[in-house]
Order: structure tokens, then sequence, then C-alpha cells
């Protein structure tokens, strides 16, 4: 499973934005690897550097430093929507009549072909098949019509999908999160300014203070002389929609999402874990990285309680935490491997069993989901033939049954291993001694939400938005995009 995108912003009293949007990219890389880019504005005209690659790839100092002003927004991509090529890197940027536009995105439009068909309709000529393109090409329109703010208000009730996006007008950056929050993105101080994030890690990047994250349907726009920012809430919902897997998979651990230490927020789903289905054997292994924080937090709570609930007398005979599987980082993310014989390769050269940690041993390993089954097949059968003698498989996540169309590269249904088989069925088919699974609602008490506040559409097929051919956990329809058009006033 691969994020789409990181997003980024800042507003400073003078001093260049390059840099500080370089590094911010840099804390948000694990978001995207696939392009990098960089759009500032001087006041005068709009400079931008964009191309495939990461951070470190992408950006040369010369490139920085011909970025001249101290506005400007960043992004990161792993593509989803659109083509695998730079007509889809972003920021997009546009010039048009009332001045020029840079767009990051980070989300997935469900309506963007309809936008669209009825923009070109208009005269707007396309340059890729991003949907960012179409917001960007939308707002620009309502721009020569509107101010700002109802411009973009404008766009927010045409365009049905997550969004969490950071804007450039001229010298102006704005945060805006779609109505349902699905991707997160907040507000940080800087010492000399103020900085839009998909995460607050790149805050903590740049030394600054986590303000708050920007609310679902609300519109930040920060001040040109980094003074300050100016909030207007544009849309109300009765529900959010945020992405559960931020907390369990895609945000780094570090990063604080609806005032929750992501790292917390998983040591706890590991402690549930425990709660419901922990299983008593002599250690319990994470699978690096990913497994890590749940299997510290299902260890914590073996040492409290026995299995079946009753306090545990002492604690140190509770199930014990080692590190078992060392991982090999030079090794790139299996997913970029198209074959299903590569994936296999790539699962051995990544991880390898420690192996006096698992001989003679019942293990226990966490991981944070099982998408194909390929890697959970394989690791199964390296502690196997590493000695262990039963190897029980905890995962920190519900099954993920569907897919996104939120913005998540995650498989087709026919490749998720949990949309065709039971629980039992998998245990069998990736060899383990048993398996078990995070429940909706142990996730949805962990983070402190009511089920209808997250979205859950990947573990249960119901989705949050109006997408073609899905069902719907809520009562949400997708905006007419020709009425949108013309009543959308205001
Ligand atoms: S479908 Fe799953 S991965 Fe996609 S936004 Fe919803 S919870 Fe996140």
């Amino acid at each position: 499973m691969t994020e789409k995108c990181g997003v980024v912003g800042v507003s400073l009293d003078g001093r260049s934005a390059a840099r500080p949007l370089y590094y911010a990219l840099y804390a948000l890389q694990h978001r995207g690897q696939e392009s990098a880019g960089i759009v500032t504005h001087d006041g005068f005209q709009q400079h931008s550097h964009v191309d495939m690659g990461l951070v470190g790839e992408v950006f040369e100092e010369d490139d920085l430093d011909v970025l001249n002003g101290s506005t400007g927004i960043g992004h990161v991509r792993y593509p989803t929507a659109g083509s695998v090529d730079s007509s889809c890197a972003q920021p997009f940027s546009v010039s048009f009549k009332s001045g020029s536009l840079g767009l990051s995105h980070n989300g997935n439009l469900v309506n963007a072909d309809e936008i669209r068909e009825e923009l070109a309709a208009g005269g707007h000529a396309f340059t890729s098949d991003g949907d960012t393109e179409v917001i960007a090409h939308d707002l620009a329109r309502n721009l020569l019509e509107e101010d700002l703010v109802r411009a973009v208000k404008r766009t927010m009730g045409r365009i049905h999908g997550s969004y969490a996006l950071t804007i450039s007008h001229d010298d102006t950056i704005l945060g805006v999160r779609d109505p349902q929050g699905n991707r997160p993105l907040c507000i940080g101080e800087l010492e000399d300014g103020y900085i839009l994030a998909s995460e607050s890690a790149a805050i903590d990047t740049l030394d600054g203070t986590l303000v708050r994250d920007v609310r679902p349907g609300e519109l930040v726009v920060l001040q040109d002389d980094g003074q300050g920012f100016d909030s207007y809430q544009l849309i109300d919902n009765e529900n959010t929609a945020h992405c559960f897997f931020e907390h369990v998979y895609f945000a780094r651990p570090d990063s604080v999402i609806d005032d929750t230490l992501v790292y917390e927020a998983r040591r706890n789903l590991g402690r549930k874990l425990w709660a419901e289905s922990g299983v008593e054997t002599d250690v319990v292994m994470p699978v690096p990285d990913s497994g890590r924080a749940f299997a510290s937090g299902y260890a914590d709570a073996a040492s409290e309680t026995m299995a079946d609930g009753t306090p545990r007398a002492d604690a140190d005979e509770g199930v014990e935490f080692a590190e078992g599987l060392m991982k090999n980082r030079y090794v790139g993310r299996t997913f970029i491997m198209p074959t299903q014989d590569e994936r296999e390769r790539a699962v051995r050269l990544k991880l390898n069993p420690i192996k006096s940690t698992v001989e003679g041993k019942t293990v226990t390993v966490i991981d944070d989901s099982i998408v194909r089954g390929t890697t959970s097949t394989q690791l199964v059968q390296l502690l196997k033939d590493c000695g262990a003698e039963e190897v029980h498989v905890r995962i920190g996540a519900p099954e993920i049954v569907a897919p996104c169309y939120m913005g998540i590269d995650m498989a087709t249904r026919e490749e998720l291993i949990a949309s065709d088989k039971t629980t039992a069925e998998i245990r069998d088919a990736i060899d383990a001694d048993s398996l078990a699974y995070l429940s909706t609602d142990a996730v949805a008490d962990v983070l402190d939400m009511e089920r209808l506040d997250l979205c859950l559409g990947c573990v249960t097929g119901e989705y949050p938005y109006d997408i073609d051919g899905e069902e719907t956990d809520r009562d949400v329809t997708r905006p007419n995009v020709g009425e949108t058009r013309l009543h959308a006033d205001d």
C-alpha cells in the first residue's frame, strides 16, 4: 500500500520559502516517492521546479536558489489517478487573467471526469489526465468572477471526493480540507511565519509548533507577511470521514493527527489486539518497521493480563517482546515489483530472521495489514525454516476487503486476499497456526471516534463518498456538476 501524496505550503516574513519547503518535503517523503516539486511566488511572478524522483534527486542547490519569494507550496507524489509521468507531477501551476495559481493535492476526486468534460466544453485545455488540474482550472474560472474565498467555496461545492490542498494564488497561500476531512492537513507556527503540511513531522523538522489540524470543510488563508492566518469554515458536515489507515500505516509515527501521537495510537491498537485475540506464545515480534508500535503495545498489554483477560500475577511471565526480524533497508518496497515471482523474492531479500530468537519457540508476529498475502506467507515460512515451533499472526487493523478510491494505491479487489477468503482460509493460505485481525469497533474505540466519523471503505466495502458501483455507509450523493455551476452563487 502506498500513500498518494504529501503537501506543504509556507508564508514567511521576508525569508526565502524554498529551503523550508525543501526540508518539509524531505519530512513528507514517505508519502510519495515518484515526483517532487516546489512553486514559489516573489510578489511579481511565480517560480516552479517540479520533476520525477525523490526530493534529494529533484532539487540541486541551484534549483533552490532561483525559487525566489517568501511564499510557496510543495508536493511529493505517488500516483494513483493520472499518468505516471511528469505531466501529473505537482504542484500544478497555471497563469490566467487574474494571476497565477499553484496547486498541491493529496487525495482523489470521484467526479473529476464530469468537471473536466464541462470545463473542456467551455474551452479549457488540459495538459494532463490528473484530477489536480481539474481543480486548478475550476478555481481559475471561479476567480474570474468571485473573490478568493467565494471562488474556493464554489469549487468545493462542485468537486466530490477526498482532498487536502495547499494552493498558492500569487503570493497568498491557502489550505483546504474536503468537508469530510479524509486526508490530514495541519497548521504550524514557525519563528517567522506559518506552515500548512500533511503531517506535523514536517513542522517539527522546521523547529515549528503545531497549532492545530485544518478542520474538515475549512479554508485557511496564510497572511502573506507571515504574521498569522485567517479561517473560513466554508462547508459544515454532520460527520467526518478520516482515513483510519493514516493512523495505522501511512502517517509517520512521530506525527500528531487529531491531537493524538500516531505512535501512541498504534501502541493502543496493539494493546487492543492483545485484548481481542491475544495468544500466549514464547515471543512476540514486529514485522519491521510497520508492526513495531503495535507489537510493543501488544507485549505491554500481555505483561498485565493473560490472554483470557485475567490479571497476570507476575509481569515477567508475559510474552517476551523481541526484534526477531531484521530488515534490509536497501531493498525497494515490495509493491514496486510487478510480478508475483519478483514480489516473493523481494520479501526474502528484505527480511531475515534472527535464528536464536525463534528457534524452538512459539512465535507471534505482528503487522499492520495483509494486502495480497504474499509477504505474510513468506514470513511464516521463513520463521518456520528458522525453527519456530508455532507461528501466530496478529494484524493491527481489520481485513482489507475492498480497494481505496480516495488516493491510496492498494490493490484491485481481485488481488486482495481478504476480498473472497475468510480469516480461517487466509490462515491456511499463509500457513500460520492462527491468525486474527483487529475489529473495526476496536479501531473506532482506540481512535476515540464514532464509526461514522471514519472512512472504513477498504475494510467494510462501504464508502463515505458516492462512488460508481459501490455502496455508501451514509447518506451522501455527489453534486450535480451542471447545477453547481448554475446555482453555486451563495
Ligand atoms: S478506503 Fe481505506 S485507505 Fe482509502 S481512505 Fe478509506 S480508510 Fe483510507
